[in-house]
């Protein structure tokens, strides 16, 4: 199974560089070289998933561990890859619906399609105080008699 191993190690390459240049001003390119790495690797991963089924079906081995542990990489990847897009969109000034998946200008609150809210996140949604109990409870029971 080294194919599999060395397509992973790649992967993670891939997703390091991602990874470690968020925050910093990502160019355009680099996500565009990163996010079609991924995909590569990903067309390599169905065929080594179809190698496998096939295998299992021609030979009976049994490698159903083998294909979970696939799917689950794929999995990962594929939800890395999202996220690049996502970033890819934003460097070019859209925002891309999540229920929809239209294109929409980054300046829109709502997908002009579904008009579901698009969440800008890196806008203060988190400000996450929001425990203003009143300080003084007026009348506690003071009974006067
Ligand atoms: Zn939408």
């Amino acid at each position: 199974m080294g194919f599999i191993e060395d397509s992973f190690v790649k992967a993670k390459e891939v997703i390091d560089i991602a990874g470690k240049k968020t925050g910093e001003m990502i160019s355009l390119q680099k996500l565009k070289v990163n996010a079609s790495s991924l995909q590569y690797q990903i067309s390599h991963d169905y065929e080594a998933l179809g190698r496998l089924c096939y295998e299992a079906k021609k030979n009976g081995e049994k490698n159903e561990d083998a294909i979970a542990e696939l799917i689950e990489e794929m999995d990962e990847r594929k939800a890395e890859l999202a996220e690049l897009e996502r970033q890819i969109a934003l460097a070019k000034g859209v925002v891309i619906c999540p229920v929809c998946s239209t294109r929409n200008v980054i300046t829109a609150a709502y997908c002009n399609k579904c008009g579901s809210k698009l969440s800008q996140d890196d806008a203060e949604g988190s400000a996450g105080e929001e425990n203003e109990t009143p300080k003084e409870e007026p009348e506690k029971s003071e009974a006067e008699e």
